[in-house]
């Protein structure tokens, strides 16, 4: 019989297919004594046999799918789990008296401890498969089934607790249709990689993991955020008919692919896309994007062993400002942390990880890797129209520190011989209220502002962008968060600089008219969302909303405003 959930529709769209749980397995080890060891022996022998059977089965079936070149990690991963080295490091532990999880985990620890302090990257690449191997294995000593997202070959909605980055990174897009996850706002990073990714998308339903079977079919309305559970044939009609209609909206909106984004009384803004990497660029292209407002650099840095060096974040810039040619593209520095995390580096746990050392923070720690990431983006500077941008800034001293290591290091490069342009803007995202409270000293000192609303509302609302349970505080469109927004657009025009917005709510159409008023220059938001904002602000007036801005931020609530907004919008 169906059953329904309802959660927060983050990426619009129905999807319908098979459910696939992304499980979490408890993988912790206990240290036992045992007393026969060859029978202990012989059941980390059975659990290497199993784990090869099922990597040879992945392997032959991502060579099938995507080619040998995806399905080489597989065997990569055959050879460390027949590794004799590491089979006798194990069986050697067992006959000293100890379990086989205890004396697997034990060997693992030491090997990848081994690989990791080797001055050679591909040997340090190994660490990451003796780590994926070792978790196989010990899914298959401990009994726990563990879930194998490389391995979907059919269509099928994910469903997890939580979809993080990395876990993003692994699935395959031609079969992921949608995905439901218990946690997560409208702006945790599961949501915004559903946007990215143009798939249906419900997070924080609290109960999917708990009431969604493996295979049972579902359906996502990632618009209105609910999701139901073996629905009825008539059901699933019905929602086929609301995914043409969808389709056939979407197509509608084409015609603004080619325009540029102007009000109704002809004035001009820039709409651009934000994009994880290059691979997102042709989504920003087929919506028109006028350029890339946010290529959030921390992606590169996923799905990776090891930092990435600095030649090979030079080719991914260069990419990017190659393929977006004079159109402004603004890189944001590395904004690692809350809840992006890298397996190759472990910060230490926090108690509230977005508060912590995260993004800038972070890279102040850890000045070698900033830096070179800076020169990698100072020698692709020649190759586009590079904007630099900063993120979390929150005291003047930051951005100082963080331009200060940009500059020494465009002089050791130039004194290198190296190429850089001297047209690119060094500029910092706005998301802190310290920061947008004090715009206007910073506005003396950047090049532009981009507004960044997914942390501005968390952290002045005091509301986890995670926790389903305070999501009513995201809110938009409070008095607070627009007071902010204002000063910071205000803050940059009084000093001739602009003021973009790569948030979420740049593509929000109950914020679009207010931002539109109050002057904001450029919007930047996923691909999927342009070409509607596109559309919206064709048929809004500037100076009408212009008028209004000192009406609204003398309202109250939100409520208040958004009525307002609905009322005198077209
Ligand atoms: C933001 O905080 O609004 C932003 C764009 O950055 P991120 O979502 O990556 O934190
Ligand atoms: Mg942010």
């Amino acid at each position: 019989m169906t059953s329904q959930l309802t959660g927060i529709g983050v990426s619009d769209g129905i999807a319908i297919a098979k459910a696939y749980r992304l499980e979490a397995p408890d993988l912790t080890v206990e240290k036992r004594s045992i007393d026969n060891p060859a029978d202990e022996i012989a059941r980390f022998e059975s659990a290497k046999s199993k784990a090869a059977e099922e990597l040879e089965a992945i392997r032959l079936k991502a060579a099938e799918n995507f080619g040998e070149d995806k399905a080489a990690i597989f065997a990569a991963h055959l050879l460390v789990l027949n590794d004799p080295e590491l089979t006798s490091s194990v069986t050697g532990s067992i006959e000293q008296g100890v379990n086989a999880e205890f004396a697997l985990q034990q060997a693992a620890d030491t090997f990848t401890a081994m690989f990791e302090s080797m001055d050679n990257e591909y040997m340090r690449e190994r660490a990451a498969d003796v780590r994926d191997v070792t978790k196989r294995l010990l899914a298959k000593l401990l009994g726990v089934h563990v879930s194998d997202p490389s391995a979907i070959d059919e269509e099928v909605i994910i469903i997890a607790d939580d979809l993080t980055p990395s876990a993003t990174a692994q699935l395959n897009k031609e079969f992921v249709k949608g995905f439901v996850t218990n946690i997560g706002g409208r702006t945790s990073h599961s949501a915004i990689l559903g946007r990215m990714l143009e798939i249906p998308a419900v997070v924080g339903t609290k109960t999917a993991m708990d009431t969604i079977e493996q295979g049972v079919r579902v359906i996502v309305d990632g618009t209105d955020g609910t999701v139901l559970i073996d629905p009825a044939d008539t059901e699933v009609g019905t929602y086929e008919g609301k995914k043409e209609k969808f389709q056939q909206d979407k197509e509608l909106l084409n015609r603004y692919v080619s325009e540029a984004t102007t009000s109704s009384d002809g004035q001009h803004v820039e709409v651009g896309a934000n994009i994880a990497s290059i691979d997102d660029l042709p989504l920003a292209d087929k919506n028109g994007a006028e350029g890339v407002g946010l290529f959030r650099t921390e992606f590169l840095y996923m799905g990776q062993s090891d930092w990435p060096s600095e030649e090979e974040q030079l080719e991914a810039y260069k990419a990017v400002l190659t393929a977006m040619d004079d159109r402004p593209t603004v890189v944001r520095t590395l904004d690692i942390g809350g809840d992006k995390e890298l397996n190759y580096f472990s910060t230490p746990e926090e108690m509230n990880p977005f508060l912590g050392e995260r993004a800038i923070r972070l890279c102040f720690a850890q000045p070698d890797m900033f830096r070179t990431q800076l020169r990698a983006l100072l020698r692709a500077s020649v190759h586009g129209n590079l904007k630099i941008m900063f993120p979390m800034i929150a005291t003047l001293e930051e951005f100082r520190q963080a331009k200060q290591m940009l500059l020494e290091e465009e002089e050791k490069l130039k004194a290198d011989g190296f190429a850089i342009s001297d047209t690119y803007e060094v500029g910092m995202m706005l998301e802190i209220p310290a920061a947008a409270v004090i715009a206007d000293l910073f506005a003396k000192e950047v090049d532009f502002f981009s507004i960044g609303t997914n942390d501005l509302i968390q952290y002045t609302m005091a509301a986890d962008r995670m926790n389903e349970s305070v999501s009513y505080l995201y809110q938009p469109n409070h008095p607070a968060v627009l007071r902010l927004i204002h000063n910071v657009i205000s803050a940059a025009h009084k000093e001739g600089k602009w003021a973009g917005m790569c948030g979420e709510v740049a593509g929000d159409p109950l914020v679009i008219p207010i931002l539109l008023g109050m002057g904001l220059d450029e919007f930047s938001m996923s691909p999927s969302s342009i070409l509607k904002a596109r559309a919206q602000i064709a048929g809004l007036s500037k100076a009408e909303w212009e008028g209004y801005i000192p009406e609204i931020l003398q309202m109250g609530t939100s409520e208040e405003i958004i009525k307002f907004v609905q009322e005198h919008s077209k």
